[in-house]
């Protein structure tokens, strides 16, 4: 299993689309995290359990365990039962035992700690289809390794009418990126489009050039560069919306094909625990993976909450707001629905594109790519906010993020304070000043804690942006301390797996977890920004009842309370009782979506 394995995704394929939808931002609601809440467990207290007793059975019972149940006063209690697919009680074993009938499936948790089914604040589930159907270069730490990469998987695959991929590291490869020539030499044949792992730029053939077009004379698009060789000839990298000069050369994935992706992917999911992904960019004209979350869904087998947001770029104007209402009504109801309007602020540090306050170290004269020109997207925010939009967006510097604030507190001028719960995901670099605004605003943190560590991504910000800047990636405890609701994330696949586990251990330490293969530089024992550790109790609050209200769920979702949706996890080892460096060896045991068991690790045995 490979650790940390991360890109950025930004616009996963394709296209930087960005936009802006604003919202306003508003009343805060009340932030419940109690930090350091003690871990209580209250054994046999039967005024404990909350329940009403109808003499009724329950369908399944979970009894003699940890229940940290994440409640306002985040009790632990035994056990869990639930009726269909609802919490019938939280309490006593005891009081559970009540509810056992002769149909009632009773798991003995022998011990072992339960959670609220966990939420994914942030993952590209629509790249499931990608571990089925790509060709992956996550982690090879040489040309020659990715060249290999690729000609054995060109071997093995029959019929390849287009190579597809993604996962090379910038840093293999320096400033400029890799040459088509380094393709051609295994695959000539048919076109080739490789993403970096930060998908940011594409990595294709010679062929891929020829039939898109693009040649010494096409110029660099807006927002966009074509790496060139000596002559001004491209040289084989594309990056930001340059990308999108190929990518009509690659067949798109059928609807059955991404069907097949976003099965693998609810599978995985479950397997770590989660029952809830937010996806956060689904670009709207995107109609094939729409159509396929839409088919999942109806079809029945959909499993997972996918809360899901479509793309507002610069292009659009203030009626998106209206088409996205629309949208968002049709979908309502579902486990997929739309709830959001996705927003990319800026690119990604890796690529020179986050949009940073003061210049990059590497270029003085250069502080990255706003995509947004801020008046536009201020009255879009407005105009989002005005039709009760939800506004996610993408910001990685902190520039971008200033702006993206900014948006949302013209957003409440104009409109008036509304219950927005608008989210900024990544937050690499963020402004000491611009923190407190998160609450003010009521905007919602989604960190990728996956990402909080020193390792190869940490010695090229050191490069790019200098130390002072690279030491201080990531704040999360500032967050909590500021009362800002903090919802963790993935951003899978660019963090892969996304096992909460390995997110909630980093979340505290800020270490690269023990025995991480791909990371062997005993530097990346250091912990980054270490002010900002947070406590498990904080990291499983941004995994659970955070991620809740991201969705403005938490009265359905993200807590073990009597009434709510009986999402849940049982994991392999008790998380607020181990030492920290052992949490991401944690596994789940079972996993349950609506009281129905979605997944059962061979590992558990009773
Ligand atoms: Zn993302």
């Amino acid at each position: 299993m490979r650790y940390l394995g991360r890109l950025h995704l930004l616009a996963l394929l394709t296209v930087v689309l960005v936009t802006a939808v604003g919202v306003t931002a508003a009343l805060a609601w009340p932030n419940t995290a109690k930090q350091d809440a003690p871990t209580v467990v209250k054994d046999g207290w039967s005024w404990f359990s909350r329940s009403a007793d109808t003499g009724e059975r329950a369908d399944l019972v979970l009894t003699n365990g940890v229940v940290y149940t994440v409640d306002e006063d985040r009790t632990s209690v035994e056990a869990v039962a639930i009726r269909g697919d609802t919490i019938v009680i939280v309490g006593s074993s005891a009081e559970a035992e009540k509810w056992i009938g002769e149909d009632t499936e009773v798991i003995d948790l022998e011990g072992r700690l339960v959670l609220p089914g966990l939420i994914d604040s942030h993952a590209h589930a629509t790249s499931g289809v990608s571990d089925i159907y790509e060709v992956p270069l996550y982690g090879l730490g040489s040309m020659e390794d990715c060249q290999q990469a690729i000609a054995d998987f060109v071997a093995a695959t029959a019929d390849l009418a287009a190579l597809q991929g993604a996962g090379w590291i910038n840093s293999v490869f320096g400033e400029h990126g890799p040459t088509a020539a380094m393709i051609d030499e295994v695959c000539a044949d048919i076109p080739a489009a490789l993403y970096s792992e930060d998908y940011h730029s594409v990595w294709v053939n010679t062929k891929t050039l020829e039939l898109a077009g693009v040649t010494a004379d096409t110029p660099d698009p807006e927002g966009g560069i074509i790496e060139r060789d000596a002559d001004g000839n491209p040289s084989g990298t594309l990056r930001e919306s340059a990308m999108e000069l190929v990518a009509g050369v690659i067949p798109a994935y059928t609807p059955e094909q991404l069907v097949e992706g976003l099965t693998y992917f609810q599978e995985f999911a479950h397997s770590l625990g989660l029952t809830t992904v937010y996806i956060p960019s689904m670009p709207s004209g995107d109609t094939a993976a729409l159509e396929a979350l839409h088919a999942f869904d109806a079809s029945g087998a959909m499993t997972i909450r996918f809360p899901t947001a479509v793309d507002v770029s610069p292009e659009d104007d203030i009626s998106i707001a209206g088409q996205i209402v629309a949208s968002k009504a049709a979908e309502a109801g579902g486990n997929y629905e739309i709830v959001a309007a996705k927003i990319f602020m800026d690119g990604v540090l890796e690529g020179v594109t986050a949009y940073l306050e003061e210049p990059y170290d590497i270029r003085p004269d250069y502080r990255g790519e706003l995509l947004w020109d801020p008046q536009h997207y201020n009255e879009i925010c407005a105009a989002l906010d005005k039709a009760g939009v939800q506004i996610h967006v993408h910001s990685i510097g902190d520039a971008a993020t200033r702006i993206t604030l900014d948006g949302f507190a013209y957003a409440r001028e104009q409109n008036g304070p509304r219950d927005s719960r608008n989210m900024i995901t990544h937050l690499q670099l963020v402004n000491d000043s611009d923190i407190p605004r998160f609450a003010e605003l009521g905007v919602i943190a989604v960190p990728q804690p996956y990402w909080f560590v020193v390792d190869t991504y940490y010695d090229q910000a050191v490069d790019y942006v200098g130390q002072e800047r690279a030491d201080r990636q990531y704040p999360m405890k500032s967050l909590f301390d500021a009362g800002v609701t903090v919802a963790s994330a993935s951003d899978y696949p660019v963090s892969w797996p996304p096992d909460p586990m390995v997110a909630i251990e980093i979340g505290v330490t800020r270490t690269v977890p023990a025995g991480s293969e791909a990371y062997v530089d005993p530097d990346y024992e250091t912990p980054l920004w270490p002010e900002e550790c947070v406590t498990v109790e904080q990291m499983i609050e941004s995994f659970t009842i955070n991620g809740a209200q991201a969705i403005f769920k938490e009265n359905e979702l993200g807590s073990l309370e009597v009434g709510k949706k009986a999402d849940l996890v049982v994991l392999s080892q008790n998380i607020l009782e181990i030492p920290a460096g052992e949490i991401h060896n944690t596994i789940a045991l079972l996993t349950y979506f609506d009281g129905q068991e979605v997944y059962r690790s061979d590992q558990f045995v009773q």
